[in-house]
């Protein structure tokens, strides 16, 4: 028999089932991601109110089991209204939802990941570079799995690179960084290697290591960001497992919140 549990989430997606209901994915404290069935949520009186909408927080009362779980209950418990009113704004939220959605396996607890969503949502409520912080969670959600790339040392030789001068590189395949020897070893741009200037890989490395609250210290030009996407496109190409089926859009691997809004 299943049992009766309660968890507080974000919901990241809801998609259209059957007549009437909804099946969401959401990202709670105590469960990691779930997928619940809401049966009924489409009907004009909906038991369960806004607290289905995406990125809202809600309390769930659910009937356990792997897999597809049936909600009970949910109410809402913050609707981040300051996001939703600035399209930008609402945008990088979703496409950072999408993020989270791939990159994290179901029914496996990921209290971290919870918490560093919630962050994200309250900088983008507030905060005026919302590139800034698009960019910065998906680098942020991947090192707190364990997969971010090596932004210290080289990836290949491991030679410090704090203090390089001079032009390295960055190789999505190889894991991060690459040092003026590795990288001429290791071939071109062509093999999907992306040169830049040490200054550059220092500022997108504070990306991790600020947190959200003092973010706004970093100054990246707009020429930076646009690396920074880049760089994160190529890493998770290689290191991370193609959307489930039935998420891919016209069969492409998408890699990167930025091309995931759907
Ligand atoms: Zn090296």
């Amino acid at each position: 028999m299943s049992r009766l549990k309660k968890a507080v989430g974000y919901v990241i997606r809801t998609q259209d089932y059957g007549e009437t209901s909804k099946i969401l994915k959401v990202l709670t404290r105590e469960a990691g991601m779930i997928s619940l069935i809401a049966k009924g949520a489409r009907r004009p009186r909906s038991p369960f109110g806004a607290a289905l909408e995406p990125l809202c927080l809600s309390e769930f009362v659910y009937y356990d089991r792997a897999g597809l779980k049936t909600l009970s209950q949910a109410s809402l418990l913050r609707m981040h209204e300051e996001l939703r009113r600035d399209y930008d704004r609402l945008t990088a939220a979703l496409r950072c939802a999408r993020f989270v959605h791939r990159l994290l396996e179901e029914d496996h607890v990921e209290e971290r990941a919870f918490e560093l969503f919630g962050e994200l949502l309250g900088a983008l409520s507030t905060e005026e570079d919302v590139r800034l912080y698009e960019l910065a969670f998906p680098w942020k959600l991947l090192a707190r799995l364990g997969v971010a790339p090596q932004w210290e040392r080289c990836a290949v030789c491991g030679r410090d690179l704090s203090e390089a001068s001079g032009r390295i590189g960055f190789s999505g395949e190889k894991g991060g960084l690459l040092c003026g020897g590795c990288r001429s070893a290791s071939g071109s741009e062509g093999e999907g290697e992306v040169p830049l200037a040490p200054g550059t890989a220092r500022g997108l490395a504070m990306l991790l290591k600020l947190p959200f609250p003092k973010l706004h210290r970093l100054r990246l030009s707009p020429a930076d960001i646009r690396l920074g996407e880049r760089l994160l496109r190529e890493f998770v190409a290689h290191h991370l497992r193609p959307m489930p089926a039935g998420d891919r859009r016209s069969g492409e691997f998408v890699s990167h919140p930025r091309d995931e809004l759907s």
